[in-house]
C-alpha cells in the first residue's frame, strides 16, 4: 500500500490535514493500493496564483532554456523508466510489458517530438507587411483521463512547457501514481516554483474549479464527452480557450482489396490493446457482407493472441479500470446478446480462472445491425463489433452513422481513392462552400475598401 500522495503547488509537496481522501483501487485485485487527497477550490486558487506569478518570468524564457529543461525531463523519464512502468501497471492493471513498451513509449515520444518541434519552431513569421508573433497563452489547466495516464499527461505538459506556458494539472483520480513521478521528474528538471503544479482531486470539484477559473487562460481536457460538455460549460463564463479530446466509436473499413489475413488481426489487436480503453481505437470493423464468414474464421484464430492476465504476466491485456466500467461493459455485452448479435469470441462474465479483478473476456460480435447498443455506444472495453456492408457507399454510410468523430481507418485503398471518397460524404461540397464563403467575404471587403 502506497502512502497518501500530496499535491505539488508552488514547488512544495503539501496536503491539508483535514483533506478528504480517495481510495485508489488496484483493478487487478480490487484492493486499495493507495490514497490521494481530494483537493478543493482553495488549492486550485493557490496553484493558479503560483502559475500566474511564475508565468511572468517563464513566459519570457529563452528557447534554449526551455529546450534544456525538456531534455532534463526526458533524461528523468529514462532514469525512472522502471518505476514509471510499475506505477502505470499498478494504477490501471496493465501487463508490465505493455506499460513499458506502449504506455512509456508513447509518453517518451511526446517528449522527443516536443523537443524536436521546439528546436526550430518559428515563433515569429513575417506575412506580407505584418509580423505575426506567437506567444504563450499563459496558465494552462490540464485535465487528464486514466486510460493512457502518462502518455496523455505528457501530450499536454510537453507542448505547454515548450512554448513557455505554466501549468495546473489535474490527473485522473484513478491513475495518480505515474503523475506523481512525472511531477517529481519535472521538479528535478529545475523549473522555477509555480511553473508546474499538480492538484489531485475529482472532476466535479478540482476539474470544475480549473475549467471555471478566471486565472486560467486555456483548458486542455481529455476524457468522456459527458465531462467535456461540463468543462466547456464551466469555461464559457471566463471566455477561456478550451481544447477537448473526447470519446470515440471509430470505424475501421476493410475494403475488398485489403489483405484480410493481415488487416483483420491487426484491427483486432489495435482495438484490444489496453483492454480496449483507447479513445481512438478501431472499435467497429466494417467488412463486405459476402466476406463475413471468412472474417469470422480469421477472427477466431487471431483472438488466440489476445491473452488476458495479471499485471506481472506476459498477457496482452489486463483488467479494465474499475467496477463501474466493468459493469457497464458487462451489461453492453449482455445487451448485444439480447439484441441478437452473434458472439464470435468471448462473452459475458470474467474469463475462466479469474474470480477477482475487473477482468473482461475479450469479445467480438458479428451479425450486428446499426441500431444495436453495442454498435452505437462507446464501450471502452475489449469488445469489437463487426458490421457488414454491401458496397463502398454502404460502408461509408455505416462508418459515418455515429455521433462520434474522433478517428476512422480504411484498409485496401490507395490514397487517391480515399481522397476521392470524400466527395461521397460531402467533403468536396464542404470545401466548395468554404471557398465560396471566402470569396464572398473578400468581395465584401473590397466593396468597403
Ligand atoms: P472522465 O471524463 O470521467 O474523466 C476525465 C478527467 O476529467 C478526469 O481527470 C476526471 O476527474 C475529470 N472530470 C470528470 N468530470 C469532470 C467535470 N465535470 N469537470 C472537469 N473535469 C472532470 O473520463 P475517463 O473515464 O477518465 O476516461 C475515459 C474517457 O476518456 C473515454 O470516453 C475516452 O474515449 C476518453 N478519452 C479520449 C481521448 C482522446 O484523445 N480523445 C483520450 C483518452 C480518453
Amino acid at each position: 500500500m502506497r502512502s497518501t500522495l500530496k499535491h505539488f503547488i508552488n514547488g512544495e509537496w503539501r496536503v491539508r490535514s483535514d483533506s478528504a481522501i480517495f481510495d485508489v483501487v488496484n483493478p487487478a485485485t480490487e484492493e486499495v493500493s493507495g490514497q490521494i487527497p481530494l483537493g478543493n477550490g482553495a488549492e486550485v486558487d493557490d496553484a493558479v496564483a503560483a502559475a500566474r506569478a511564475a508565468f511572468g518570468v517563464f513566459g519570457n524564457s529563452s528557447r534554449e532554456e526551455r529546450l534544456e529543461r525538456l531534455i532534463a525531463i526526458g533524461a528523468g523519464f529514462d532514469r525512472r523508466r522502471d518505476e514509471l512502468a510499475e506505477a502505470i501497471s499498478e494504477e490501471i492493471g496493465s501487463p508490465i510489458a505493455i506499460a513499458r513498451n506502449a504506455h512509456l513509449y508513447f509518453a517518451l515520444e511526446h517528449i522527443r517530438v516536443g523537443i524536436e518541434a521546439l528546436r526550430d519552431f518559428e515563433f515569429e513569421v513575417v506575412r506580407g507587411c505584418s509580423l505575426v508573433r506567437l506567444e504563450p497563452i499563459g496558465v494552462c489547466g490540464l485535465i487528464t483521463p486514466w486510460n493512457w495516464p502518462a502518455s496523455v499527461v505528457m501530450a499536454k505538459v510537453v507542448p505547454a512547457l515548450a512554448v513557455g506556458c505554466t501549468i495546473v494539472l489535474k490527473p485522473s483520480e484513478y491513475a495518480p501514481y505515474s503523475a506523481e513521478i512525472i511531477a517529481q521528474i519535472i521538479e528535478d528538471a529545475g523549473y522555477a516554483p509555480g511553473v508546474f503544479n499538480l492538484v489531485y482531486g475529482d472532476g466535479p470539484t478540482v476539474g470544475a474549479a480549473i475549467s471555471g477559473h478566471p486565472g486560467i487562460d486555456a483548458v486542455s481536457f481529455t476524457g468522456s464527452t459527458r465531462a467535456g460538455i461540463e468543462v466547456a460549460r464551466n469555461a464559457a463564463a471566463t471566455v477561456k480557450r478550451v481544447h477537448q479530446e473526447l470519446g470515440g466509436k471509430s470505424p475501421n473499413i476493410l475494403l475488398p482489396s485489403a489483405d484480410f489475413d493481415t488487416v483483420v488481426p491487426s484491427g483486432i489487436t489495435a482495438l484490444m490493446l489496453n483492454s480496449g480503453q483507447t479513445c481512438s481505437a478501431p472499435s467497429r470493423m466494417l467488412v463486405p457482407n459476402d466476406r463475413l464468414e471468412e472474417v469470422k474464421a480469421i477472427t477466431r484464430r487471431a483472438m488466440a493472441d489476445v491473452t488476458v492476465g495479471t499485471p506481472d504476466s506476459n498477457a496482452f491485456i489486463g483488467p479494465v479500470i474499475n467496477a463501474s466500467q466493468f459493469s457497464k461493459i458487462q451489461s453492453l455485452i449482455e445487451q448485444g446478446i439480447a439484441e441478437g448479435a452473434t458472439i464470435v469470441a468471448g462473452g459475458s462474465g470474467r474469463p475462466a480462472g479469474f474470480e477477482r479483478g475487473y477482468y473482461v473476456q475479450p469479445t467480438v460480435f458479428a451479425d450486428t445491425t446499426p441500431d444495436m447498443a453495442i454498435v452505437r455506444e462507446e464501450i471502452f472495453g475489449p469488445v469489437l463489433v463487426i458490421q457488414g456492408y454491401d458496397d463502398v457507399e454502404d460502408a461509408i454510410a455505416k462508418a459515418t452513422d455515429t455521433p462520434y468523430g474522433l478517428a476512422a481507418y480504411v484498409h485496401g485503398a490507395d490514397l487517391a481513392q480515399v481522397r476521392g471518397s470524400r466527395s461521397h460524404s460531402g467533403g468536396a461540397g464542404h470545401s466548395q462552400r468554404c471557398a465560396d464563403r471566402r470569396l464572398a467575404a473578400l468581395r465584401r471587403l473590397q466593396a468597403i475598401g
